[in-house]
């Protein structure tokens, strides 16, 4: 009985000890939760202003070539220039100027995925590029190498059958990776405008491209601004990468793509003097004159294949 008494007389102290022990590591909780939570409110911002500012800066030294944005735009996606709603009417071809020969020639950059934050501009995804190559093939379209547009505007005549010109610029290796399998799977050729300073193509690969009906031009030996250069720049520009690429080709090189569509009558004359045939640029145009051989134009094509049926029959829903 004694016993019985002396045990229950500890139970108070027990569940007082118990309530104590239960309230401390509440506190301690509450008081861990509450200082991270203090830490991160401190130091967020910073560490992802810090991280956003890293992944900005990335594009713009990925993305070297061709008309590349000074610095991003302040917002994104909205400054960037995005596709205009098409103007799709493929009975209605845009009327062709006098003395003009109707004959597209395309111009492409990557054929990749378009990265993020990026000006889409220079990027035709591997799925549209090849969607692009299969409307051409179920239209009826054939490929042309350069010598044969060549004969075929010379003759001052719209040619009898769909024909087309593709042109890929600056030989990204995504080129060799991703278009050129496409272009042999509906059977066409292309040419490919290759800088000798870097070349994103091997060696090895320009000669099975080669091999397989591809064509090689030149797109100069540094990419830079030719209507800037002197005719010693010019010559060099002009004459050694001709020479590099007929090396590596095993082929003669006869056309010339000037960086950045950039050209003028000095330019023109020593690319005739290094022994070029033609030269294309920009322009925008499927419609060429047949004298003007050093400055034949071609139509930019982006990621889009409604739009790339319109820019076919000559409709600009492009800037440029
Ligand atoms: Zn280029």
């Amino acid at each position: 009985m004694i016993a019985q008494t002396k045990k229950n007389s500890h139970l108070p102290k027990l569940l007082v000890f118990l309530i104590i022990t239960v309230c401390s590591l509440i506190c301690m909780l509450v008081i861990s939760a509450g200082t991270v939570l203090l830490l991160a409110s401190a130091a967020g911002p910073a560490i992802i202003r810090e991280y956003t500012k890293n992944i900005v800066s990335l594009p713009i030294e990925s993305f070297p070539l061709e008309k590349v944005p000074e610095s991003l735009p302040e917002s994104l996606p909205e400054s960037l220039p995005v596709s205009p709603t098409p103007v799709v009417n493929l009975t209605a071809p845009a009327a062709q100027a006098n003395g003009t020969v109707r004959l597209p020639v395309l111009i492409y950059h990557q054929i990749a995925a378009i990265p993020p934050n990026i000006a889409p501009d220079y990027y035709v995804t591997p799925e549209v590029f090849n969607a692009q190559m299969q409307f051409l093939k179920d239209s009826g379209y054939r490929t042309l190498t350069p010598d044969q547009f060549y004969d075929i505007i010379r003759s001052g005549k719209n040619p009898t059958e769909k024909v087309i010109l593709i042109t890929l610029d600056d030989g990204f290796a995504n080129n060799y990776q991703n278009a050129f399998p496409i272009l042999r799977k509906y059977g066409f050729t292309a040419t490919f405008a290759l800088i000798t300073d870097r070349m994103g193509i091997r060696s090895s690969q320009v000669k099975e491209m080669v091999a397989a009906g591809m064509v090689i031009a030149s797109h100069t030996k540094s990419h830079g601004d030719l209507s800037k250069m002197t005719e010693d720049q010019l010559r060099t520009e002009l004459a050694d990468s001709k020479t590099i690429l007929e090396s590596v080709s095993g082929k003669k090189v006869d056309t010339i793509i000037y960086p950045g569509c950039a050209y003028n009558s000095n330019v023109v004359k020593i690319a005739q003097q290094s022994g070029y045939k033609m030269g294309f640029t920009c322009g925008g145009k499927i419609d060429n004159k047949p004298g003007a051989y050093f400055a034949w134009n071609r139509i930019h094509i982006y990621d889009n294949l409604e739009n790339f049926k319109a820019r076919l029959v000559g409709i600009a829903n492009y800037p440029y």
